[in-house]
């Protein structure tokens, strides 16, 4: 039981992973997401609950598992006296022990103290308050030594993680030395041949066994350190596996990949999820003019922008080229619209170095997600609206309301249709003209 314990306790369970099952039709991304991703609205607010809980439950599970051992050495101890083997002066002084040993740690704990030490777990300590409580207890009462042994190895397994293979070896030599002077104790006191014999019997098993225990152990800690480095690795690949190389923000995968799952979020919690399509307006240009360098710098600069200028939550990636993709977890489209915005004026008065002729301007098209379409038609009401910023003169922003079909009742306008003025709700300072006109299709 111990052993099984302990492993899962190191090992833990393996995390959830997400992984797309309605691919995206407009790529053929289907992904792993890394759910300790902070990025992803819902998922992070989520995830923050939950890593809290986590959090919680493995300090939790950890006590549970310290409690049990402890529990299991003191039900053995409470047979040892029904069977009228072990004093109960015996119990009381292990009973004292337990209670004595747990609030120093606990306090270490929760106070913070334990955070003073290198090894912050106290791993070493621990088993040291444990072995020596055992070796105590031997002392008052022999017939304890029978516990001794196979309690000895749970306790160095316990701390198999945090201890090194020298440091478990000099605590094992630690133990060896305080039972051989818990046997010239016993021996001074009782001049008794036959317990000698007894203790003498179980020091050279002790001596013996444990050092091939520690070896063992050394074993399984390379592989532990084997299997962390390569989690670890693992995990760093993951992330970059997520981002583009030139810009830093998520890439095509990772964005279409999180919209199939803000997507699917919607489907289930019905809270409003809307999209952004983002296109650089004449990049050509810019490119003829700085070059196909410059020009990277110029898109470089305008992630930066735009990454600064969204929520924390908002997830912003890069679809293609000179495109890219905003998505607005659990936000309706007016304040998805404000981002929109204030992301095209930023970009609009930012002092592209001087560098520039041509202006930097971007054309963006928005809509809000309607339940229970698709993923590539709420994409391409997103992008028939960035296309309606480019034939609306670029360099503004185009919302594409969300009908659906036959209910007019979801119909968000945002502009008065004949007088192009915004109606009530609509953002207030909004300039008119970036949320110009809706596309004719809706
Ligand atoms: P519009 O306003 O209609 O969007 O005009 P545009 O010139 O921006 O659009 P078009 O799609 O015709 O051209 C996009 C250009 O973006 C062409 C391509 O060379 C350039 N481009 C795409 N990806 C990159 C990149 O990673 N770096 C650089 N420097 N240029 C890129
Ligand atoms: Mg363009
Ligand atoms: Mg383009």
């Amino acid at each position: 039981m111990g052993a099984a314990t302990i492993m899962s306790l190191f090992f833990g369970r393996g995390k959830p992973s997400f992984s797309s099952t309605d691919v995206f039709p407009l790529t053929d991304a289907i992904m792993e997401f890394d759910d300790s991703s902070a990025e992803v609205a819902h998922r992070a607010r989520r995830q923050s609950d939950a890593s809290r809980l986590k959090g919680k439950h493995t300090n939790a599970q950890k006590w549970l598992i310290v409690m049990g051992l402890i529990g299991l050495f003191l039900l053995a101890a409470v047979v040892f006296h029904t069977l009228g083997m072990v004093r109960t002066s015996t119990l009381y002084v292990l009973m004292g022990c337990i209670v004595f040993f747990v609030t120093a740690f606990f306090w270490l704990f929760t106070s913070g103290t334990h955070m003073r030490f290198r090894e912050k777990r106290l791993k070493l300590p621990i088993v040291v308050a444990a072995l020596s409580s055992m070796l105590l207890l031997v002392y008052l009462d022999p017939v304890m030594q029978i516990l001794l042994a196979p309690f000895s190895f749970v306790a160095i397994a316990y701390g198999m993680y945090r201890i090194s293979r020298g440091k478990a070896f000099l605590l094992v030599f630690g133990l060896l030395a305080g039972y051989a002077l818990v046997m010239a104790l016993h021996y001074a006191e009782q001049q008794n041949d036959a317990l000698l014999k007894l203790e003498l019997l179980h020091f050279v098993s002790l001596a013996v066994a444990m050092p091939a225990f520690v070896y063992l152990i050394g074993k399984v800690q390379l592989l532990h350190r084997i299997l962390h480095r390569a989690s670890r690795k693992l995990k760093n690949i993951q992330e970059d596996a997520q981002r583009d190389t030139l810009l830093g923000c998520f890439n095509r995968r990772y964005i279409v990949a999180a919209l199939e799952e803000q997507k699917q979020l919607a489907d289930e919690t019905g809270i409003p999820l809307c999209l952004a399509v983002i296109d650089l307006d004449h990049f050509k240009r810019i490119n003829d003019e700085l070059g196909h360098l410059g020009g990277d710098e110029v898109l470089r600069t305008f992630a930066r922008v735009a990454q600064e200028n969204v929520r924390a939550g908002d997830l912003f990636g890069r679809y293609g080229g000179e495109e890219f993709l905003l998505i607005f977890p659990a936000t309706s489209l007016l304040p998805a619209l404000n981002t929109c915005e204030r992301i095209r004026a930023q970009v609009e008065s930012h002092p592209w170095k001087g560098l520039l002729q041509s202006r930097v301007s971007v054309s963006i098209g928005v809509t809000q997600y309607i339940p229970g379409e698709s993923v590539l038609e709420f994409f391409s009401r997103s992008d028939t609206a960035m296309y309606m910023a480019k034939e609306g003169g670029r360099n503004q922003v185009v919302v594409e309301e969300p009908v659906r079909k036959g209910d007019p009742s979801v119909t968000v306008s945002l502009m008065d249709e004949d007088s192009d003025l915004p109606v009530p709700g609509a953002p207030a300072g909004f300039p008119m003209r970036d949320t110009s006109r809706r596309p004719s299709r809706v």
